[in-house]
Parts: structure tokens; C-alpha cells; sequence
């Protein structure tokens, strides 16, 4: 079996635990609402209100006008996700984050040693509360996609679990657009024809769907009948690496989408270093107000696993997709791909390329990088606050 562990209002619950004074209080971690903040994560008190992530920090306090506004301590929330990740070692090295907060782990091969899979998905879930003073939701299915939906059926605390011959009646009721991959345009159109739940969908033939949907149509078919063959693919087998985020309302500052995808990539750069790749290509998604996806990507000379490096292509991506025009963004998503050596001819094409003096410049400041990196990773783990912060991120207004 799959589980999926989901953390529940993981950056907000981690300043609860950090605060005990504050239990309970409607609190979110974010900008300041005069720097055109964004919020990271609310508490459930806050969610009341409702206030949810992504969600401007003004428009949440005009929600909530006792609402605790907490700075992003992302050094912090590095830390904690590292302690999490030790207690899924624990049980399966079969980790496949999506996250800082969210993991999926095949524990098939690990049931002898440990119990049956819902028997591991409750001693993680009770570790995670015991040794970090944090709830996790956990999901236990046949698959990946069954145990996404099942952690987060009971949210907040949750633990469900979805045996083989339950699939259908765990699916039917659910509405279409809990399945991946449904978007807000494939959902209308579903509505349109009467279609509103998993069952109604699944009483639709597999060419119906595909002269409907396209080549997207076979695997509707397949997740409606809770067929999922996606192996869990740990980041240092994984091609890709990324984060994204989907804004409440959309979102047309400049400033406030760029230090919301650093902090994307701080999370990404984050997870090379702990797997110890390197990646060449950066790419940036951009989805606008109507839904219109475009992507962006450069691919560098040398592999990097330099947060600072990632930054510097990753803004000339967004720069170029939004710089100059009108623009509403609803989702901003950034990560790094094509992992690996650098390329063949690098050596040759940096001697005629940079005279000697650049040449050792640009390794002075590559050095200068790679220490700062590995120092904020240390720090993160040992002190959980980000000290060396970079520019521009959610915390920094
Ligand atoms: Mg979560």
C-alpha cells in the first residue's frame, strides 16, 4: 500500500508549537499586508474566518481583523520537514516528497519488519505527534492518487484508509473535481452534461471520455476507477523537482510573485542539496486568471544546486513572462529538472568564453554560494531560523 502523509496547516502549526501562548488564536504565517504580503499558511482558528493561503494578507485581515500575522521562517520549516523525513526513514526509504509537508511512501516493501501498512501510517502519524508536537493527516490506499484523496478526506487529524475492494465506494460520492488532474475548465464542462460525481463520471464509456477529453481522456477513465500505476519516485531517482502555489484571488504584483517563488525555490533548492543533485534546467509555470498555462524554461551550463543560482535564472524567467505586460497570475510554480554533469564542451567554451580573471571571479562567487548554502542548510537544521536570508522573500516585508 500507498500512504500519503499530509501535514495539517503545516508553516501555522509549526509557530502554534513555537508560541503555545497563541493556541488557538487565528493566526497565519506571511507578508505584512503593507508589503502586499501573501499568506503562507493559516491555522484552522483563522481558516473560521476564512482566511486560507495564498490569500492577500490585507484581504485576510479585513477577514479577520484580530488575525495574528506571523513572519515566514522558512529556515525553520526546512528543519522540521528534515525531522519528519527521519521518521518516515524510519519505515520505508520510499519517500517521495511534494513538499516541505506532504510525502508519499510505499511501505510495501516494509510490512514484515513493521505491520500491516495501516499499522505504519498510525505509528508515523503518532511519532509525528509524540517526538514534533505536530498533527499530521494520513491517507492509506492501493495507490498514490487514492491516498491523496484519503489523507484528505478527515482533514484536520485525519487517517483513512481505503481498502482494494472499498475503492468504488470511497470514489463515487466524491465530486469530479477532487480528481487530478480536473481542472476549473474540465469541471464546467463536465457540469455542463450532468456530470457532477466520480459515479456519473465512471458510467461513461473510455472512448466517450477520450473523444471528449483527448489523450487526457484514458487516464480520467483509469483515476475514476481508482487505477493509478504511478510508481513513488524518491527526489534522487526523480527527473524533476518543483513547488507550486495557487493564489486565492489573482495576483498582479510583481514584487509579491517573485518573493513568492523564492520562497518556492528556497523549498527546491532545499531538497537538492538534501539529495545531493545538481540540476541545469529552471523552469517557471505561469498560470493566468483564465486559466491559460505557459512555462518557461533555461537551461545552464553547469549543473547547480545553488538556491542563488536557481534565483538568478528563475527571476529572468518571470521577468520575461510577466515583466512587461497586464497580467493576473493565479499559480506560480518554479523547480529545476535535467539533473546531472555539466556539459562536455563547458570546459573549453569557459576558456574562450571568460578571460582568465572573470573565470575566477565567477568561481570565487560560485564558492562564495555553495558556502552560503550550506551554512543557512546547516543553521536550518541546527537552529531552525533562517538567519542568512536572501533579498526579497515573504518574511522580508
Ligand atoms: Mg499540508
Amino acid at each position: 500500500m500507498i500512504l500519503h502523509i499530509d501535514m495539517d496547516a503545516y508553516y501555522a502549526s509549526v509557530e502554534e508549537r513555537e508560541h503555545p501562548e497563541l493556541k488557538g488564536r487565528p493566526l497565519v504565517v506571511g507578508g505584512s499586508a503593507s508589503g502586499r504580503g501573501v499568506i503562507s499558511a493559516a491555522n484552522y482558528a483563522a481558516r473560521a474566518y476564512g482566511v486560507r493561503s495564498a490569500m492577500p494578507t490585507a484581504r485576510a485581515l479585513r477577514l479577520c481583523p484580530d488575525l495574528i500575522v506571523m513572519p515566514t521562517r522558512g529556515g525553520l520549516y526546512q528543519r522540521v520537514s528534515r525531522q519528519i523525513r527521519d521518521i518516515f526513514q524510519r519505515y520505508t526509504p520510499l519517500i517521495e516528497p511534494l513538499s516541505l509537508d506532504e510525502a508519499f511512501l510505499d511501505v510495501r516493501g516494509s510490512e514484515k519488519l513493521y505491520g500491516s501498512s495501516e499499522e505504519i501510517g498510525w505509528r508515523i502519524k503518532n511519532e509525528i505527534r509524540e517526538e514534533l508536537n505536530l498533527i499530521a493527516s494520513v491517507g492509506v490506499a492501493p495507490n498514490k492518487f487514492l491516498a491523496k484523496l484519503a489523507s484528505d478526506q478527515d482533514k484536520p487529524d485525519g487517517f483513512t484508509i481505503v481498502k482494494q475492494d472499498e475503492i468504488q465506494e470511497f470514489l463515487d460520492p466524491l465530486p469530479v473535481e477532487r480528481i487530478w488532474g480536473i481542472g476549473k475548465a474540465a469541471q464546467s464542462r463536465l457540469n455542463q452534461v450532468g456530470i457532477k460525481t466520480v459515479k456519473e463520471l465512471r458510467s461513461q464509456t473510455e472512448e466517450r471520455l477520450q473523444s471528449t477529453f483527448g489523450k487526457s481522456g484514458a487516464k480520467l477513465w483509469a483515476l475514476c476507477h481508482g487505477i493509478d500505476n504511478r510508481p513513488v519516485v524518491t527526489d534522487s531517482e526523480s527527473k524533476s523537482i518543483s513547488h507550486e502555489t495557487t493564489f486565492d484571488v489573482d495576483l498582479k504584483e510583481l514584487a509579491t510573485l517573485e518573493s513568492v517563488a523564492l520562497s518556492l525555490i528556497e523549498g527546491v533548492g532545499y531538497r537538492l542539496r538534501e539529495s545531493k543533485l545538481k540540476a541545469r534546467t529552471i523552469n517557471i509555470k505561469v498560470r493566468y486568471h483564465d486559466f491559460s498555462t505557459v512555462t518557461r524554461s533555461k537551461t545552464i551550463d553547469s549543473p547547480t544546486d545553488s538556491t542563488q543560482e536557481i534565483w538568478r535564472v528563475a527571476k529572468s524567467l518571470i521577468t520575461e513572462l510577466l515583466g512587461k505586460s497586464q497580467f493576473a497570475v493565479r499559480l506560480i510554480g518554479a523547480g529545476v529538472s535535467n539533473f546531472g554533469q555539466a556539459v562536455e564542451t563547458r570546459e573549453q567554451s569557459d576558456l574562450f568564453d571568460q578571460i582568465p580573471n572573470e573565470k575566477a571571479e565567477q568561481s570565487q562567487t560560485d564558492n562564495r554560494q555553495h558556502r552560503l548554502d550550506t551554512l543557512a542548510d546547516q543553521i536550518s537544521r541546527k537552529y531552525g531560523r533562517n538567519t542568512i536570508r536572501r533579498g526579497k522573500t515573504l518574511s522580508s516585508d
